[in-house]
């Protein structure tokens, strides 16, 4: 089992310190998982100490401990991006569009502007950027791909259908999606993505990973167990892992 989406200093709760690290590999030796992977937010990089990582990781032997980064996707920002993944040997990097248009659409106090809008017409501009961010090619993970429905408003047009072309995309680019469970805690009260595009997903063979979106210790794991019974139900057979931007693969026995 693994947690591919954890963030050491949160929205800037705490610093990146070697003992916070710990807090974070404890809680994940208690859930049992094999790897961890941190990706604090790009927007935070003058707060990260992303060599600490590799120091502390050696007194957990039975975690791999892996080094990424949540990067918030925009089209005018690629090249920039580009620069910053080049300055550090990510094991993983995890694009996210959490801005439409310079809009910060999942912060809280942003529902009445999404229950204001056209439904397809959020569900479709979102999408796109998804799409977007995945034939960049800078992302080996697109975070929280159904993020839009977050304050639970529901396209009219099929989800599948709005999604195709970015799961096109995440396909042609051999990009994975995550399970991220922390949905669960935000107002539409359920993981990204939702179960119909999970099971298509699953259909097209795009690879999985898992992810918390821990913002604290506490929550390194949470529900990981539940969604690891859930797709072995589903019938897969494997999800991935990361190391050097490259994908290694663990078998749900
Ligand atoms: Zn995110
Ligand atoms: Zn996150």
């Amino acid at each position: 089992m693994l947690d591919l989406h954890v963030h050491l200093i949160g929205e800037r709760d705490r610093p990146a310190t070697k003992d916070n690290i710990r807090a974070y590999l404890d809680q994940a030796v208690r859930k049992g998982l094999k790897e961890i992977g941190f990706a604090d937010h790009d927007l935070y990089w003058e707060d990260l100490r992303l060599e600490l990582f590799k120091e502390v990781a050696p007194e957990y032997p039975e975690l791999a401990v892996r080094v990424g980064l949540e990067v918030d996707y925009r089209l005018q920002d690629e090249s920039k991006i580009r620069a910053l993944l080049n300055s550090f040997p990510f094991d993983f990097v995890i694009g996210s569009v959490h801005e439409i248009e310079g809009w910060a659409f999942d912060l809280p106090g942003e529902e009445k502007i999404h229950r204001d809008k056209d439904a397809d017409t959020l569900y479709r501009e979102y999408f796109t950027l998804v799409a977007q961010a995945a034939r960049s090619k800078l992302f080996t993970t697109i975070g929280h791909f159904d993020l839009i429905k977050i304050f639970g408003v529901r396209p009219r047009t099929d989800v599948l259908r709005l999604a195709d072309e970015a799961l096109t995309a995440v396909e042609e680019n051999d990009c994975a999606l995550e399970i991220n469970t922390n949905g669960r805690y935000k107002p539409i009260g359920e993981f990204y993505p939702e179960k119909r595009l999970v099971a298509e997903i699953q259909r097209r063979g795009i690879a999985i990973t898992l992810g918390s979106d821990a913002h604290r210790p506490e929550v390194v794991g949470r529900d990981l167990d539940e969604v690891v019974e859930e797709l072995k139900l589903a019938g897969v057979k494997e999800i991935v892992g990361f190391k050097g931007r490259k994908q290694a693969l663990y078998l749900l026995g």
